[in-house]
């Protein structure tokens, strides 16, 4: 089956559904629709298949193994590392740092760089679509330094801000820490732009790309980016394990997150001196064998190809819109001109854990609440959404599951 009536997309939907097994069982006696891929997506057989014969056939603990298969786990773990170096385009593997995902990424940065580079007074600025893992790292900095967090006000689409933004540049300006894409509202912030604006007044840039990894071609170089961010789960590999980014002028500068082996060179009881990039970063034993289903899911992703998927997926974003706004009562939160695969929205008065609620009866798995975003919530003055988020295997037949089982709930009320 091809993707969609857009003779571009030659990816074949049907095929890429039976890699992920998960799909095709029932909930409820009903096939499974899972839409809730902006909170973690499903895994293709090969990323499992990656995890268990790692386990099964070479597992040992990585680096300053003399035995074979610590140099052969190790070799699998670094080379995982070169993959995602390839993937997001840095310049050298040792930028790449592996951590438990998004939000350790970040909370390692925000403490990392908050030691070296922020005193009370300091100032970082941050957006009002943040995840609360782009919040709060940055709220424990300023309770334990006394810095300020200055936020990027939007329109009512879900759209930054520009010229506020540029407005909140002080002499004070430390860093900016900014989403690629809202886990809301879909909104693809123009990063590139915002990262040269930051880079004119000499302030570095952590992008949080939870949300944009699995969806678009992203590429350390050409977005000058100085901090990039991401979790595993979301780009179809495995969970605890994730990345962060970081231009190697910058780690070299910043002080180690945690102690522990892997990161030190030599310890005594007197001092310890600490490993070279990427390792300082990364203490305790890694999880080598999640790096390697990572490692699986980027290169699954890559032969199926970036750009096709974005098309895909973008097809099933206009689709899912305009039959959704059919709807009566239909209310989309996030109507930017740039818009990834995240419909947010509620219908009527309909509350919307009522309405996730009997949608899973139906078989559609979307999620509902304020997504970890309060104070987004907050702006736009309500207390939550319904959020349907599609990844590659998504289909328009699933969307038109998804308008009958909304207006069937609507009717209900
Ligand atoms: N940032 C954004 C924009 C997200 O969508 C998420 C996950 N919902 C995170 C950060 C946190 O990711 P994780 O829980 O994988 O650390």
């Amino acid at each position: 089956m091809p993707s969609a009536n857009n003779p571009l997309i030659t990816m074949d939907i049907t095929k890429i559904r039976a890699d992920f097994p998960i799909l095709s069982r029932e909930v409820y006696g009903k096939p499974l629709i899972y839409f809730d891929n902006g909170a973690t997506t499903q895994k293709p057989r090969c990323v499992v298949d990656a995890i268990v014969d790692e386990y099964y056939s070479v597992n040992a603990n990585v680096h300053r193994g003399v035995h074979f298969l610590s140099q052969q786990a190790t070799e699998l773990h670094e080379g995982s590392r070169e993959t995602v170096r390839r993937f997001i385009n840095a310049r050298t593997s040792a930028e790449v740092i592996f951590t438990r995902g998004t939000t350790e990424a970040i909370n390692l940065l925000a403490f990392s760089f908050g030691e070296e580079f922020m005193k009370e007074g300091d100032e970082v600025i941050i957006s009002t679509m943040e995840h609360h893992s782009n919040i709060v790292p940055w709220q424990l900095l300023a309770a334990r330094k006394g810095i300020s967090i200055k936020v990027i006000p939007m329109n009512d689409r879900g759209e930054l801000l520009l010229d506020e933004y540029e407005k909140l540049f002080s002499d004070r300006t430390r860093i900016v820490s900014i989403a690629h894409i809202s886990n809301v509202l879909g909104t693809i912030n123009p990063v590139k732009e915002m990262i040269a604006t930051a880079h004119a007044h000499g302030v570095p840039v952590l992008v949080d790309g939870a949300q944009s990894i699995p969806h678009m071609q992203v590429d350390m170089q050409d977005l000058d980016v100085d901090f990039f961010a991401f979790s595993g789960h979301k780009v179809y590999g495995p969970t605890g394990v994730g990345v962060l980014y970081g231009k190697e002028e910058w780690l070299d500068k910043l002080p180690p997150y945690q102690g522990g082996g892997e990161m030190i060179q030599s310890v005594s009881f007197e001092k310890t001196t600490f490993n070279e990039l990427p390792f300082k970063f990364e203490a305790g034993t890694p999880d080598y064998i999640g790096t390697t289903g990572l490692a699986k899911a980027l290169d699954y992703v890559s032969a199926i190809g970036l750009e096709q998927i974005a098309a895909h997926e973008h097809e099933l974003t206009i689709y899912a819109m305009q039959r959704l706004g059919e709807i009566e009562g239909m209310r989309f939160l996030g109507e930017a001109a740039h818009k990834s695969s995240v419909i947010s929205f509620l219908v009527g008065n309909i509350h919307p854990f009522d309405m996730g609620t009997l949608l899973d009866r139906l078989g559609i798995a979307v999620r509902t609440g304020h997504h970890c975003a309060e104070p987004l919530m907050r702006r736009l003055g309500i207390e939550g959404t319904v959020r349907a988020s599609f990844a590659m295997y998504n289909t328009k037949e699933e969307i038109d599951a998804l308008v009958a089982g909304v207006d069937r709930v609507r009717k209900m009320f």
